[in-house]
């Protein structure tokens, strides 16, 4: 968890290859359902666009789905973003008896969230993340893995939503942080986002090690 451009999407893909585990990211999935064109997609559109949260009822059913889906370790990145996403996500895992073991929060300063969000560009065939600045492809402005193709520009990616998305985040999705910070059983780890993506990465893997050890 973490607010826009704090590098949760960079963090996941790492941690996903890492531990071999399916990174969901729930920004991605409507993505590419706004991609399609269909009514589903303009209907997200209209929220993503705007910089708002895209409302409960239609998030769950898209990712009850798609967590349902994943056989074995499941990376969320994105979901739960509201206290009513979370309580559904519990219910599922319950059900599936998939318990939820650890959840990181990253922090990051309101002009480092800025600049990364106002220069972030991703692949559209394979979804990996670069940055103008601080993520440079090896040949500007195409993907390292998928050399063809062209990196785009986000359209919510612009300095007019920032601060929308920033307040969606810390109104909404805040509370879900106290929601799991009781929770006895759950491993709750904290980084500071503001620093290198391999410095993040490192503290990350080894608060998570230590789960996976037992
Ligand atoms: P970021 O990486 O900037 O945090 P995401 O890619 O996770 O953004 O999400 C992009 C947009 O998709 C959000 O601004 C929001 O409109 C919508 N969205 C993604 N996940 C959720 C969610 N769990 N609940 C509501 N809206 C969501
Ligand atoms: P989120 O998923 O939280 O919205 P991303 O992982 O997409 O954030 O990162 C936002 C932008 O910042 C991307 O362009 C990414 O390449 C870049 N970025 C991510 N982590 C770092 C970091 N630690 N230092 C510098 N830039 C970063
Ligand atoms: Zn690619």
């Amino acid at each position: 968890m973490g607010p826009p451009g704090a590098g949760k999407g960079t963090q996941a893909q790492r941690l996903g290859k890492e531990f071999g585990m399916v990174h969901l990211s729930s920004g991605e999935i409507f993505r590419e359902a706004k991609a399609v064109g269909s009514e589903l997609g303009r209907k997200l559109a209209r929220y993503m666009d705007a910089g708002e949260l895209v409302p409960d009822e239609i998030v769950v059913e898209i990712m009850a789905d798609a967590v349902g889906c994943v056989d074995g370790g499941l990376l969320l990145d994105g979901f739960p973003r509201t206290v009513v996403q979370a309580e559904v996500l519990d219910a599922q895992l319950s059900k599936m008896g998939k318990p939820l073991d650890a959840v990181v929060v990253m922090t990051a300063d309101t002009d480092v969230i800025a600049a990364r969000i106002t220069g972030r560009r991703a692949c559209p065939r394979c979804g990996r993340g670069y940055h103008v600045k601080f993520m440079l492809p090896v040949r500007e402005g195409f993907c390292d893995d998928c050399d063809t193709v062209e990196l785009i520009q986000r359209s919510d990616d612009s300095e007019a939503l920032v601060r929308q998305r920033l307040e969606a985040y810390y109104v909404q999705t805040q509370p879900v942080v106290d929601y799991y910070r009781g929770r006895e059983s759950l491993l709750k780890i904290e980084v500071d986002g503001n620093r290198e993506a391999d410095d993040v990465a490192g503290e990350v893997i080894l608060a998570l090690g230590s789960l996976a050890r037992d």
